[in-house]
């Protein structure tokens, strides 16, 4: 590829360390910047989605509207999606509230726990969806990349394989290094 490929990262219902162990690619950063321009980044100002990505790298679960409505602009807008991490993949953490019912999590937070001013906060934030799901219960997902949070090396071999135009075989980086 002539062109640096535009290169996006999003971060739904997940911990941030998706994106910390991005970070952690330290400087193969350099080398990478060679090759994309980061278009969109909770580690960049840009604040809407842009048109014609190449690749978006997905953190976290879908866990409320805004979320759902996010993840759909998203796919819209970028030719190779990829579930970054295992919240992305199977809903992982965020989804440790399911089997309790959206309620109770609520009641649980905003009151039972509470110290000053209990209340469910409501219209100030966007309202959690009953439970959180895995990013391709809504969009299809081209990549799966797996780990909580996927290594540094990983997400390297990834990036590498994308941008030389193959998609990334992570078993047989799991099973031949
Ligand atoms: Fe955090 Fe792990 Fe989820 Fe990544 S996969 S957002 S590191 S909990």
């Amino acid at each position: 590829m002539s062109e640096k490929v535009r290169l996006a990262t999003v971060w739904l219902d997940g911990c941030s360390g998706c994106h910390m162990s991005f970070l952690d690619m330290d400087e193969r950063l350099f080398e990478l910047a060679d090759r994309v321009e980061l278009v969109y980044s909770p580690i960049v100002d840009t604040k809407e989605f842009p048109r014609g990505v190449d690749v978006t790298l997905v953190e976290g679960a879908v866990s409320s509207a805004e979320d759902e409505r996010r993840i759909y602009l998203i796919r819209e807008r970028t030719k190779i999606l990829v579930s970054f991490g295992d919240c992305a993949v199977t809903a992982n953490v965020p989804s440790m509230r399911n089997p309790f019912g959206l309620d109770a999590v609520l009641q649980r937070a905003y009151i039972d726990n509470a110290s000053l001013q209990a209340q469910v906060p409501r219209g100030e934030v966007p309202p959690l969806r009953p439970r959180a799901l895995p990013v391709h219960n809504f969009v299809e997902v081209d990549v799966f990349m797996p780990g909580c949070p996927p290594s540094a090396d990983i997400i390297h071999f990834a990036l590498c394989e994308l941008l030389d135009g193959r998609m990334p075989d992570f078993g047989a980086r799991v099973r031949f290094g």
